[in-house]
């Protein structure tokens, strides 16, 4: 009985084995088909720009994967340098608009358009070009903080990366540091914080001076001085530019040209700040909870909202 159960205990093991690396493969397969989509079409131009562009999302809809939608149909316009914030409960979609403008991922249906032109007719190499995007978490390059400031535009040399540094307001703490600007960063470098890493990011942005600019808030709390100190250098960047931010807290979006309330994927509110409140709804809901003293851009969200 024993000979004959360890066989049939090790063909069981074995066909679970087999199965979960079928699924593994099938995940793979998954990815890299979501991967390939992301490929230039064969007449695919650069992106033709003058001056910062509108960004149009029409009827855009989307999912990780098949029959998970995260965005069900989102539309909105971010007129030629003007700002567009978003805000709504955490895993609403918020960050998913972010990665669809930058095309990380291709959408299922309806169109995103820059300056008129379909984002998947371009080639991705203009259109990343004319992107610069400040994400929520910056992964720093094992290499130095120099090499960190100019990578998008390596060639522009020490002073530029000094200039962008300061703008940034993170030159003073570079220049403290035993080697400077030489001063190797990332896994295996120095540790920066949160908020040095965001403003490395912003100095490679200011750097870079892309006509369009994404900025993902940082969902983990900077201290309050740090924080007002970055959205200020964030509005100085976003001057003239045409700007797309996923807040994370509501103190960043007062002044934005339009705010989206998002909720589970729909569009829910949208308008001023003032316009907003005066609307009497979800913001001015989240508005009141976050005076009150409560972090409400990222509080639980509530029951779906049909679209
Ligand atoms: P937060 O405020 O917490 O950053 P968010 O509103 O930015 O949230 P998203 O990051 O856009 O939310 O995520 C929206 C939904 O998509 C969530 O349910 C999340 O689990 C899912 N999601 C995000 N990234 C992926 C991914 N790479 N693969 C599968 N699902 C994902």
């Amino acid at each position: 009985m024993i000979q004959l159960y360890i066989p049939l205990n090790f063909l069981g093991v074995l066909y679970r084995e087999i199965k979960q690396s079928l699924t593994d493969l099938d995940k793979m397969f998954t990815l890299l088909e979501k991967e390939r989509e992301i490929a230039d079409a064969p007449d695919a131009r650069p992106l033709r720009l003058d001056g910062p562009p509108a960004v149009r999302f029409e009827q855009v809809r989307f999912g990780y994967e098949a029959g998970r939608e995260i965005l069900h149909g989102i539309s909105f316009e971010i007129p030629a340098g003007e700002t567009v914030a978003v805000v709504g409960p955490s895993g609403s979609g918020k960050s998913t608009l972010a990665r669809l403008l930058y095309r990380f991922y291709d959408i299922d249906a309806g169109t995103i358009t820059l300056a008129g032109q379909d984002i998947r007719q371009v080639t991705q190499a203009s259109l990343r070009q004319a992107i610069g995007i400040v994400p929520q978490d910056t992964v720093l390059f094992n290499d130095t903080i120099e090499y960190n400031i100019l990578y998008g535009r390596p060639d522009a040399g020490h002073d530029a990366a000094v200039a962008a540094a300061k703008a940034a307001h993170i030159h003073t703490f570079i220049d403290r540091l035993p080697q400077g600007y030489g001063s190797m960063v990332g896994e295996r470098g120095l540790k920066l914080s949160g908020g040095e890493k965001q403003r490395v990011a912003i100095a490679r942005t200011l750097l870079k001076n892309p006509p369009v600019l994404i900025f993902d808030e940082a969902t983990s709390a900077l201290d309050s001085a740090n924080e007002r100190a970055i959205q200020a250098e964030l509005q100085r960047v976003a001057q003239g530019k045409t700007a797309l931010v996923i807040a994370h807290r509501l103190s960043t979006v007062v002044d934005a040209h339009q705010i989206l309330v998002l909720e589970h994927g729909h569009i829910v509110e949208r308008g001023t700040h003032p316009q907003l409140l005066a609307l009497g709804g979800v913001y001015a809901g989240m508005w009141a909870l976050q005076q009150s003293g409560r972090d409400a851009a990222t509080a639980a969200a509530p029951e779906p909202v049909p679209a």
